[in-house]
């Protein structure tokens, strides 16, 4: 019986053929269910594709949220930037520069973008239970869909059979998964451009479909493997090609399955990473020579991990990175002058520095970091990184950093820089009336990049947004000594911008040897604050500054909503989303609306 099963091409004799119409059917019905299951996935993306369409829309209809977001500029610094960007700064004019091509670039109008409120805010009562955190960072919503996702497959996997009679269904439903696992792992997620969320935002469905995959392999093997044995048919049947790649495939798919586990990821991530490029390509080897009907299945999953690859080249850049020491933050900026332009707030970059003093394997090492700085920033220094020196490849590049030449300047570096990825997806930060920006530590990242994005943007007249606070969350009060220049610049170029901008640094630890307290002359608008901010009295001030501060005119009325975005450890994300909650629905509804935009480091 087990072998009428596995002959897709209906050769061998089977008890199933006497229930079977056709012996070809026995394989192909199989096909069918697991291809009507994939049919039904795709139906769930289109429908929440078009949920979002208001969305998607409202993002393409404006020019600069169309164009930035996907490649990064390669320009040096000319003169004509420098001064349409201090005009633009200054005048306060309703126009923005947009490259064109190549160093191109032409004066259009522009206007703040349309503000369309996510489902949250329509959805309001619901919101604080599907957001409660579930398992690890995975909230009840996202356990939802993984439930409702693996029912489908569970029902893929028993319609009109048995696991027990059938075991090359569960095969089958193995490699039906194999195309949304690499689509969900692609840098160039086509999955969440149109569903308007940040690539690091479906992270855990890959990983989730990854172990869907891997139970059912290894039901379809453990399935065989007892009816041979039954059968004393196992030796005959394993010494043939097939079945000994079938059992190269699921030997690759449990390493895959092993070195994905958390303290991989987060212990020995070089380990998980080459791990998964070579089990998974050998994987896919070994599953098309075990099994002809899962070669288009392969060639879809191949294709998509071919056209990021292409793509992810094509986002490369070779530059020229200065890098200095950040002692204060534990943690080494590196400033890439040559790009300018190109990416959205809370956008991370893949770095590599080609220097054999990052180390035999350091060299060739990618790692992801958040841009630091606005896309044709008011500042001009470029795409700015600011990398804490966690462990191995960031401790070298701090040393790396501490070598300055020998006139004093900062060190040079060749580096490839590629992306930029993630993000706010559909959500538009100028299209609000207010912002609030929680961060901590390393997060200011996210912090300085939308600081500086939305004050500049109010300068060009093409964001809606009149309230801004920015809190920071860091150990030491002199974290602030690297900062202090550039948030009494933004300070100072915000009332100009009419933007109401506040930043508020709370250190957690008092003063310890070698970290003394400092007496800072700071500027107006900038508060140090010891201890841990009270979120729920920061984001209602924020509310109802939003509301005083007056709405749009055409804006029916009211302000556009309130958005929170958050950057940092965990628990930051659970009190900010607590504090929206705890906002009455009266007053969200005044404001707009309140939404939250966590900006997450998926592993
Ligand atoms: C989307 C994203 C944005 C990030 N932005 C910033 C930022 O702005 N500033 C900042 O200081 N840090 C940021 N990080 C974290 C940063 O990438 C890691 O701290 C860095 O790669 C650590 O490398 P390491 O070898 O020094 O440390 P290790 O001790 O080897 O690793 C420390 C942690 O970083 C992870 N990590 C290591 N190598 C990689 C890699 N190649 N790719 C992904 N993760 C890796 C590990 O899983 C581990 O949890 C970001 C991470 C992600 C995923």
């Amino acid at each position: 019986m087990a072998e009428g099963r596995t002959q897709l091409d209906g050769s061998s004799s089977s008890p199933l053929r006497a229930r079977s119409h056709h012996p070809g059917d026995v394989g192909r019905e199989d096909v069918t269910v697991v291809f009507w299951a994939d049919m039904f996935l795709v139906f769930i993306v289109a429908l929440c594709t078009l949920l979002q369409l208001p969305r998607i829309y409202a993002r393409l209809s404006n020019p600069s949220e169309r164009r930035y977001g996907h490649f990064l500029h390669h320009s040096l610094p000319s003169a004509s930037t420098s001064t349409a960007s201090q005009t633009t700064v200054s005048d306060h004019s309703q126009s923005e520069l947009v490259r064109t091509s190549g160093s191109d670039e032409k004066v259009v109008r522009s206007a703040p973008p349309t503000h369309i409120p996510a489902w949250e805010s329509l959805l309001r009562p619901f919101v604080p239970f599907l957001r409660t955190h579930f398992v690890d960072r995975i909230h009840l919503g996202g356990t939802l869909f993984c439930a409702f996702y693996f029912g489908v497959l569970l029902y893929a996997g028993l319609y009109q059979t048995s696991v027990f009679t059938n075991p090359l269904r569960a095969g089958y439903v193995a490699v039906s998964q194999i195309p949304w696992i690499v689509v969900l792992a692609s840098k160039n997620n086509i999955i969440s451009l149109l569903l308007g969320i940040g690539w690091d935002h479906l992270n855990y469905i890959h990983r989730f479909a990854g172990r869907l995959l891997t139970i059912a392999a290894n039901v379809h093997v453990i399935g065989f493997v007892y009816k041979w044995t039954m059968a004393g048919s196992f030796t005959k049947h394993i010494s043939q090609a097939r079945y000994a790649w079938g059992v190269v495939a699921i030997v690759c798919i449990d390493v895959l399955l092993l070195f994905s586990l958390a303290i991989w990821r987060l212990r020995a991530y070089n380990i998980f990473y080459l791990s998964h490029i070579i089990a998974f390509i050998l994987f896919l080897v070994a599953v098309c020579l075990h099994m002809r009907a899962a070669v288009p299945w392969v060639i879809a999953g191949a294709s998509v991990y071919v056209a990021d690859i292409l793509l992810r080249c094509i986002k490369t850049h070779i530059c020229t990175a200065r890098i200095h020491c950040i002692p204060e933050l534990c943690a080494t900026s590196v400033e890439i002058p040559s790009l300018t332009s190109g990416w959205r707030a809370g956008q991370h970059v893949r770095i590599r520095v080609v220097s054999m003093s990052m180390g035999w394997l350091g060299w060739s090492e990618t790692h992801p970091f958040t841009i630091a700085s606005a896309s044709r920033g008011v500042a001009q220094q470029g795409l700015v990184l600011l990398c804490k020196d966690t462990g191995r490849w960031t401790r070298r590049l701090q040393e790396l950093s501490r070598q300055s030449k020998m006139d004093g300047s900062d060190m040079t570096v060749p580096v490839m820089v590629e992306g930029p990825y993630g993000g706010p997806g559909d959500t538009m930060l100028s299209s609000f009336s207010g912002v609030l920006l929680v961060v901590g530590g390393s997060g200011i990242s996210y912090g300085l990049a939308a600081a500086e994005e939305l004050i500049r943007k109010a300068a060009e007249g093409t964001s809606s947004v009149t309230v801004l606070d920015l809190v920071w969350c860091v150990r030491y009060s002199d974290c602030l000594t690297p900062m202090l220049p550039i948030f009494t610049s933004l300070l100072a170029q915000s009332p100009s911008a009419g933007v109401a901008f506040q930043i508020t640094v709370f250190h957690t630890r008092a003063e310890i040897p070698g970290r003394t307290f400092r007496a800072y002359d700071l500027p107006a608008g900038l508060t140090l604050l010891t201890g841990h901010p009270s979120i729920p009295i920061r984001l209602r001030d924020v509310v109802s500054r939003t509301q005083a501060a007056g709405f749009l005119p055409g804006d029916a009325g009211k302000p556009r909503g309130v958005l929170a975005g958050v950057c940092g450890p965990m628990e930051l994300g659970e009190d900010v989303r607590r504090a929206i909650d705890e906002i009455e629905p009266d007053v969200q509804r005044a404001v707009g609306g309140v939404e939250l935009l966590e900006e997450i480091y998926s592993l």
